[in-house]
């Protein structure tokens, strides 16, 4: 089985003909939509038809390049050439800005939207994107500042992000191991919260924090500079505050974030529980130390070769469904999936989904462990989320980040409790904390850096703020999220300063959606269990309506209700269930 992806179903490699060839067709897309008027064209079905073509010629050449340099990069750090053509795409796509926004303008002064959609099989099959791009458009400024702010931000918030960026990634850090003081790259010490050890577990966050101090002012002025300019730009548009602006595009109403967010609140309590328990059983009388959030208990010991990875996620999607299995044995035949570590290669684990070609590329770092087979099932999951989109026009195949994580936690939950089946009690006991433990940075950190970005927003409207400020802030919100069942010695200051998503101007907010994912995942699951197999056909109806349909919208079609409490505290019924099992596991244990 190949344990690298072959992406010559996109191209061959930078110097490859067609791939020339479709940068210049690129160009001549973007030539074209800049001088687009609707000045020359009869009426105002042919204006839009004409935009709408134009735009998927766009994205079915542009999300091709964008994948394929992308992708090559990703196992590739340091490929020059493929460093040069993501800046370069990047600079392209700026040139869109402008016809763009004037398109906007266009449709939002439009009277009759609706009635013109139904006169155009096309329009109407986009009829969302383009009450959406009308929407949006109340929010914009005009043509030329919308151009400027685009292209300042490649030297403003853009820069700040790359700054934050490079700091990290590139901090080495003194760690004692076995005695010694070596040292190491940050996520390497960051990773040692998962180890066996307790010591390592200690050193590894006291020396992380340590080590945060060098950097921590330049990085105290990126997220001072990134927040800045999204309050700047959120007022100047229109938005009260920048929540609205990140509902907005996520498609999103603010009361089911509220009804969301009062279900996790209350829930608290369960976690905490789960926490003092856990902090019990590791010996610790004040609560549990940040350090041992993530430390293993029990044993899995269950060891995968990528091929027994494979065999037995197939066999457990198999009796869910075929189409499913169908399409996760093709991503292991054809190569989609890289799953060799080596250097230069990045960390973690993604799924890209490639509408243009009707495949997707799968990047994990495959070391055997259990958790190793989860994340593979979890990223075949966004596959055949990307698999339902493929018959949809290429501007319906994006969806907002709520819906982001439906397939792949459906997919994830599938293979897990197969592996439950089959393990002995001391390698259920240990699954099943891991997954408490991973809901609980779902539900209580997340939690906690929500309430921290609507501090951060509220002060830095006043101005920058310390590093020291800022710690506080941290600390402040993790003791609201966790209560008591954290040790409030030693907390984590620094957890602003390491999570790339407060650096991304254009997603604000960017924690909640998780939150939404798994509780929205898991109560998907619990209506297939409820509802048996026919549910499969409504669940890939549904996958291939999250482009083009409000979140609300797409879990309308299983009667999900997502502004009742009821949904939320189903779902979270489902947590609550795996912690009063280890609760009551915990018992015998010392
Ligand atoms: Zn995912």
């Amino acid at each position: 089985m190949n344990k690298r992806w072959d992406l010559s179903s996109l191209y061959r490699g930078f110097d490859d003909d067609s791939f020339n060839k479709d940068r210049e067709q690129l160009n001549q897309i973007l030539n074209d939509l800049e001088n687009w008027d609707q000045k020359n064209f009869e009426n105002n079905i042919e204006i839009a038809l004409h935009f709408i073509d134009k735009m998927k010629a766009f994205y079915q050449v542009y999300v091709r390049l964008n994948a394929f340099s992308h992708l090559t990069v990703s196992t590739d750090a340091r490929n020059e050439e493929g460093l040069k053509v993501i800046e370069r795409l990047e600079k392209e796509a700026t040139r869109l800005t402008a016809p763009r926004v004037k398109f906007q303008q266009w449709l939002g002064q439009l009277e009759d939207l609706d009635g013109m959609a139904e006169n155009s099989p096309l329009l109407q099959e986009h009829h969302f994107v383009l009450k959406e791009l009308a929407e949006k458009g109340r929010y914009l400024l005009s043509e030329k500042e919308e151009t400027i702010v685009s292209k300042m931000k490649q030297t403003g918030s853009a820069a700040w992000t790359r700054l934050q960026q490079k700091l990290t990634s590139t901090l080495m850090v003194d760690v004692e191991i076995e005695g010694k003081v070596k040292k190491l790259p940050l996520p390497e010490v960051r990773n040692l919260a998962f180890k066996k050890d307790p010591v390592l577990r200690k050193n590894g966050y006291e020396a992380e924090l340590k080590a945060y101090e060098e950097i921590s002012e330049p990085v105290a002025a990126a997220l001072n500079g990134v927040k800045g300019e999204v309050l700047t730009l959120t007022e100047k548009r229109g938005f009260n505050h920048p929540l609205d602006e990140t509902l907005l595009n996520s498609r999103m109403e603010k009361e089911t974030l509220q009804t969301m967010l009062e279900a996790m609140v209350d829930f608290l309590p369960h976690f905490h529980d789960f926490y003092k328990t856990k902090a019990r059983l590791l010996g610790h009388e004040n609560g549990l130390p940040f350090y041992d959030l993530f430390a293993p208990m029990g044993k899995v010991d269950m060891a995968f070769s990528l091929e027994e990875a494979r065999d037995f996620i197939l066999t457990n999607i198999s009796s869910f469904s075929t189409e499913m299995a169908d399409l996760y044995r093709q991503a292991f035949s054809e190569s989609w999936i890289d799953a060799e570590p080596r250097e230069g290669k990045r960390g973690g684990a993604f799924c890209a989904n490639i509408h243009p070609i009707g495949e997707s590329r799968i990047l994990s770092n495959y070391s055997g462990s259990f958790t190793d087979m989860i994340t593979l099932a979890h990223e075949l999951g966004h596959a055949y989320h990307g698999h339902c989109l493929n018959q949809e026009s290429i501007l319906n195949s994006s969806y907002p980040m709520p819906l982001a994580e439906t397939a792949s936690i459906f997919s994830e939950t599938i293979v897990t409790n197969a592996a439950l089946e089959e393990a002995d009690p001391d390698q259920v006991f240990a699954i099943i904390e891991g997954r408490i433990s991973h809901a609980g940075q779902v539900i209580v950190d997340i939690y906690s850096r929500y309430i921290f970005e609507t501090r951060l927003f509220e002060a830095r409207k006043n101005s920058s703020l310390s590093v020291e400020e800022l710690n506080n802030l941290m600390v402040e919100a993790q003791k609201e999220a966790y209560k008591e069942s954290l040790d409030h010695r030693y907390l984590h200051p620094y957890a602003w300063l390491n999570k790339p998503h407060y650096y991304m101007a254009g997603n604000n907010y960017y924690n909640f959606p998780y939150a939404f994912g798994l509780l929205f995942g898991l109560g998907i699951y619990a209506l297939y269990m409820e509802r048996g197999k026919i549910f499969l056909e409504d669940y890939k109806k549904l996958l291939a309506a999250t482009g083009k349909n409000k979140v609300a919208e797409v879990a309308k079609m299983v009667d999900i209700d997502l502004n009742s409490r009821n949904f939320w505290d189903n779902s979270l019924a489902v947590i609550k269930k795996d912690i009063d099992y280890f609760k009551g596991e915990s018992h015998g244990r010392q």
